[in-house]
């Protein structure tokens, strides 16, 4: 298992945003107005299993509704608890700001091991979850819009979407009430390896920027970089591979639930994960040693370091091991307030998770919008497709500006769609110019305000100052 440090996540998320809002001048109780999560549902509900009732802890929690819908995925596991739910809303708030996405912040999740119940029991349990956030309207394409997170993804998704649409057969845009979804269902190519397409943008995005690659004390190209991934889930899985594959990076050491493995002239990962699905575990993967403390991966030394599995993991207890010149946060949360300045003391750089993470909402939101206009993204008929693309090119600028979606499409991007381009490589790159800008913004306001310690709190301030917009455009 991995190690977690037992203070509060919400606490920890709440010491970073406030180090930034000191810096800025806001107005009076608009700091406290942020920070606090607007409102958290409990609910417990049973379903009838194996012959008996079994009682499920369910959360959805609604941290900022500056813009509407709020967006943040639902978790599945036995640890779920108010605390998480409460954090994760609020990551959700500032990543959505950071990336300029107009989406307010939330998070849910469900107190279960998803691994002790076969995908029927599944199933049943989800649809009924469904019902009970519908009840509340804590599912809606209009107010609140789900997704994938933890133990979740497009079967969950595809679930919770049918059983919305059974529920309010009327709504026209009953697909967008949530995102994730299978293909067929309504949802977007690219978005299952969105979170890990990011990080590698990121990390790309890093190497290209001299002030950060000075502070880290890294040098030359991506190409032959020696990185520690922990996590080879979703989000850690697709960062490693791309990294991998397609920049050269040599990942030297991956960690997962039963420990380590290592090879310093890098592992395979799509071996590795073909062996962790067969075997339940990385033990025993050919050509690698093996460690069952996987937590002592986090402290080799290696240039960079992927923390892609939970919140917690790098706490004061073992920041001081940590020997990586780069971490970059795939996961959410997943170091501590306090181990984040220990390491920034050392003069680690980190790439903060509402930033590093925000890949997999960036895709939603496409997906989001797909859903809404009605249309596909990319190739749509051969027969007149210059027109065709640039009527739904003007559609999708209308519903962005004219219905205060916010978000305006990029040059590059129209291009690329009068071109023809088809949807995955549209989303790619809609994801790349998102992570490149957001990177820039933070950078620059790193670089020229000397109070500022560090990129994580110039992520906060970017995404703060746009809240903090939005609610002076609304007179408050
Ligand atoms: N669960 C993902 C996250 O933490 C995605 C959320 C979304 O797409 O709404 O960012």
């Amino acid at each position: 298992m991995y190690t977690q440090h037992p203070a509060s996540f919400r606490d920890s998320v709440d010491d970073m945003f406030t180090q930034a809002a000191r810096l800025m001048d806001l107005a009076p109780g608009l700091e406290e107005k942020i920070r606090v999560c607007n409102s958290t549902y409990v609910v417990r509900f049973g379903v009838r299993l194996r012959g008996q009732i079994h009682t499920f802890t369910g959360y959805r929690s609604v941290h900022s509704e500056h813009h509407e819908p709020v967006k943040g995925g639902i978790r599945y596991a036995l640890n779920v608890d108010q605390d998480e739910v409460e954090a994760l809303a609020a990551l959700m708030t500032f990543k959505c700001a950071l990336v300029d996405l107009p989406f307010g912040g939330a998070k849910g999740g469900l107190t279960i091991d998803p691994r002790a119940w076969d995908e029927a029991e599944l199933e049943q349990i989800t649809r009924r979850f469904t019902y009970e956030l519908s009840r509340r309207r804590l599912i809606s394409p209009a107010q609140n819009v789900p997704a994938p997170d933890m133990g979740t993804g497009e079967r969950e998704m595809a679930w919770m979407a049918d059983a919305y649409k059974r529920l309010h057969p009327e709504d026209i845009n009953a697909r967008a009430c949530v995102t994730g979804k299978p293909l067929q269902l309504g949802g977007i190519a690219g978005r299952v390896e969105a979170t890990g397409r990011g990080v590698q943008y990121a990390l790309r995005e890093v190497f290209r920027t001299p002030s950060v690659m000075a502070k880290a004390g890294l040098s030359g190209a991506l190409d032959g970089q020696r990185i520690v991934v922990q996590g080879l889930g979703n989000v850690g899985f697709h960062a490693a591979q791309f990294l991998s594959t397609e920049d050269g990076a040599r990942i030297i050491a991956v960690a997962e639930r039963d420990g380590a493995v290592m090879n310093p002239d890098g592992l395979n990962i799509a071996d590795l994960q073909a062996h962790l699905r067969t075997t339940g575990g990385v033990e025993g993967f050919p050509g690698a040693s093996f460690d069952p403390d996987g937590a002592k991966a986090l402290e080799l030394d290696c240039d960079v370091l992927i923390p892609a599995a939970m919140e917690g993991v790098i706490h004061k207890g073992n920041a001081g091991g940590i020997r990586a010149k780069l971490i970059i946060e795939a996961a959410n949360g997943p170091i501590t307030a306090e181990a984040d300045s220990l390491l920034r003391n050392r003069g680690v750089v980190i790439v903060p998770d509402l930033y590093a993470n925000a890949g997999g909402v960036t895709v939603s939101y496409f997906e989001w919008v797909k859903n809404l206009s009605h249309i596909s993204f990319g190739r749509i008929e051969r027969r007149q497709e210059e027109d065709r693309h640039r009527l739904l090119v003007e559609e999708l600028q209308r519903l962005s500006a004219d219905q205060g979606l916010g978000w305006t499409l990029s040059e590059g991007f129209k291009q690329r769609y009068l071109k023809g381009a088809d949807e995955l490589e549209l989303v790619r790159s809609g994801l790349d110019d998102t992570m490149r800008g957001a990177f820039q913004q933070m950078v620059t306001v790193a670089d020229n305000d000397s109070r500022v310690p560090d990129l994580r709190t110039a992520g906060y301030m970017v995404a703060i100052g746009r809240i903090a917009a939005s609610y002076r455009a609304l007179g408050l």
